[in-house]
């Protein structure tokens, strides 16, 4: 099976970034895209985002060999049964979305009977919308695929062939146990965030110029991950409602011990996770996951 015509569905970050990879890659494949929102479609013909943008859902499908729906997790449904009077029969219907059982679901009930196979590229950024996209973002980041049970393998390989040629990593997994690994990388990381900026600008007692001002002891690594798309991450909470509750539960019992600790004046435990916790950011960088300079690289003295 050959990949020669994809159609990008939502051209935001996700969307705009797989259109201007193909193209800087030179790869053999024609692309189309459509967004529900004009403006959108309007910034992403003038960016070159996709081959040709169009004006109906199901003029962007017709004759895709694979169809890929780069909108938030909760709009999947909506998306798919957009397109389905464009299907043709045996596209590749499959997706960007940080949750996967319930997207999974989704795209079931909405094209019954379709060749779906959901898929999460792990990168991204806080930025989103038509300018967001670039063509580099998933180089040599991973793409999770969660294949249904009965997945066609030629079309499985076909979608493997497209995300590597994009120079992402593949890994085949199944969508239960993705949504509980992002649950901790990712969901409750931005949870965190969100909670943590949420908490500083409800302070009295510290002003929020201070808390603006002294940003840099840390807070400002948390400003970052907690200006993601409010959209995009009201849906991840919601469709992976599950595993993000019980990680929080680790979570919490994790965080009432270092109270504990704290409480108590119980250095060793202290120095023992912070040192554990040390080792895990130097295989992040062995693993070429992040910049090994300090401060991630940010220029200090200006
Ligand atoms: P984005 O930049 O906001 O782009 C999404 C686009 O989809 C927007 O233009 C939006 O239009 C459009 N849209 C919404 N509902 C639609 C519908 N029913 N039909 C057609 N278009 C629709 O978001 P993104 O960051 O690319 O995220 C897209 C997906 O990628 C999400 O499922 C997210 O979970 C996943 N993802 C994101 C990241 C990340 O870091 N951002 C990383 C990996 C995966 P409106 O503006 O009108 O709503």
């Amino acid at each position: 099976m050959t990949i020669s015509r994809v159609a990008i569905i939502g051209l935001g970050l996700l969307g705009g970034s797989i259109g201007l990879a193909v193209k800087a890659r030179g790869l053999a494949i024609t692309t189309t895209g459509w967004d529900r929102d004009a403006q959108v479609r309007a910034r992403a013909a003038e960016r070159g985002l996709v081959g040709t943008v169009c004006e109906r859902p199901e003029d962007a499908v017709a004759k895709a060999d694979l169809v890929i729906l780069c909108v938030p997790v909760g709009a999947m449904g909506d998306a798919a049964r957009a397109i389905a009077p464009g299907l043709a029969p045996g596209t590749i219907i499959s997706d960007v979305g940080s949750s996967k059982e319930a997207v999974a679901t989704a795209l079931a009930d909405a094209l019954p009977g379709a060749c779906i196979i959901p898929a999460h590229p792990v990168a991204g950024t806080e930025q989103s919308g038509p300018d967001a996209g670039f063509a580099t973002l998933f180089a040599g980041r991973w793409c999770i695929i969660t294949p249904p049970e009965g997945c066609d393998p030629a079309a499985l390989d076909a979608l493997s062939g497209f995300w590597t040629a994009l120079g992402s990593k593949v890994e085949l997994m199944d969508a239960a146990h993705h949504d509980l690994v992002l649950a901790v990388t990712s969901h409750i990381p931005h949870l965190i965030a969100y909670t943590i900026v949420g908490t500083a600008s409800d302070l009295e007692d510290v002003t929020q110029s201070e808390v603006i001002k002294y940003s840099a002891g840390g807070f400002r690594d948390f400003t970052r991950i907690a200006a993601s798309d409010p959209v995009m991450w009201r849906d991840v909470f919601l469709s992976n409602k599950g595993a993000v509750l019980e990680m929080l539960g680790r979570f919490t019992e994790d965080l009432t011990a270092m109270q504990r600790a704290i409480r108590s004046a119980d250095g060793d435990a202290l120095f023992d996770l912070f040192t554990r916790t040390r080792a895990i950011r130097r295989q992040v960088i062995e693993q070429g996951q992040d910049d090994e300079r300090p401060d991630f690289g940010r220029e200090h003295g200006k």
